[in-house]
């Protein structure tokens, strides 16, 4: 029994009310790589490791005192050899001619290790998931970019598309623009009218007051075109100072009472310098046979009978 209790798989201490070993077994002394001789009668102070000696002070002497026992105390003890060791105390205080405290001490090294090695793989967790965030973080500013960058680019393609279908001096669609629309226009298969609008006697202009100012009769016929008609048409450049208008939906009679309207109030416009011009317009309307060709030829053609019959006036070409 007694050798039984010499190595038992615990650590056993008898101490005085003020830490002194009084007694213990081989396993404790083992454990301590001490001879038991080395510890008796010394202070358990011995052992303690600094930590383990404020625990001792702070809180393992005063709960014995009052409440006569300590449960599950971690604390660590030093070896002989200057290596420490984890253990879990359990002490009870015994009233005897003079009180003496019996500890019993298992060794948790493994359980710290374990512990340790928790608390790593937490770190490590920890740390993979900051590494997560800011991935993800880099990840939505790359996005951010690609938003801008796509935002900048529909935006200059939108310049772009712009300029490559503005006239630069009038404002109004280009020759490609229109071009590209008809094409577009005619797959559609819907009504359309076309008004040629030529300027009458405009090399007049040119030739009297320069050409700075037939420049800014265009720019400003453009203008009034294209607000006279509103969302009724596109108002395009045919080149030099002549506008292809655009109708799609409108049929013959309401295009050529646009055409009407459009040479009343061209001719009502004051114009800076020259005071007043008038235009010519041609008018045709879409037929099932027609081709691009053909009916913009047919807006021409009554566009010439109008230069012809006196000028400042719209035809229609069914009227030819
Ligand atoms: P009509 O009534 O028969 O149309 O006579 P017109 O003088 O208007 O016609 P013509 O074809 O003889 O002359 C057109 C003029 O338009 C000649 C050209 O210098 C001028 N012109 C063409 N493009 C521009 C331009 O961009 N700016 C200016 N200022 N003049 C232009
Ligand atoms: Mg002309
Ligand atoms: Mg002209």
């Amino acid at each position: 029994m007694m050798n039984r209790f010499e190595h038992s798989p615990c650590g056993y201490m008898q101490l005085s009310l003020d830490g002194e070993i009084l007694n213990l077994n081989e396993t404790m002394a083992k454990w301590l790589k001490m001879d038991k001789q080395q510890l008796l009668h010394q202070s358990i102070e011995k052992v303690l490791s600094k930590v383990s000696m404020m625990m001792f002070y702070s809180y393992f002497y005063p709960k014995i005192s009052i409440q006569g026992h300590v449960e599950e105390m971690l604390l660590t003890l030093k070896t002989a050899e200057g290596t420490s060791d984890s253990y879990v105390l359990n002490a009870k205080k015994f009233e005897e001619e003079a009180p003496i405290i019996v500890c019993v001490f298992m060794r948790i090294n493994r359980r710290v290790d374990y512990e340790k090695e928790l608390r790593n793989v937490q770190y490590a967790l920890q740390d993979a998931l900051k590494q997560n965030q800011i991935a993800v973080e880099a990840l939505e500013k790359i996005n951010q970019q690609i938003e801008e960058q796509k935002a900048k680019l529909e935006q200059m393609n939108l310049e772009l598309s712009q300029i490559s279908h503005v006239d630069a001096l009038t404002g109004a669609y280009n020759r490609r623009y229109l071009n590209e629309r008809m094409e577009e226009i005619m797959q559609e298969k819907v009504l359309l009218s076309v008004i040629m609008v030529d300027i009458d006697h405009f090399k007049k202009v040119n030739d009297t007051y320069g050409h700075l100012t037939g420049d800014v009769v265009l720019t400003k016929l453009s203008k009034c075109l294209s607000n006279t008609l509103g969302d009724k048409g596109i108002v395009t450049r045919y080149g030099g100072e002549e506008f292809a208008l655009l109708l799609p939906l409108i049929d013959t009679n309401e295009a050529l009472e646009i055409a009407q309207f459009l040479n009343r109030e061209v001719g009502n416009q004051e114009f800076e310098v020259v005071d007043h011009i008038t235009i010519s317009l041609g008018v045709s309307t879409r037929t099932e046979e027609d081709t691009i060709t053909t009916l913009f030829k047919r807006a021409d053609d009554a566009l010439y009978y109008a230069k012809n019959n006196g000028r400042n006036q719209a035809v229609h070409a069914n009227q030819l």
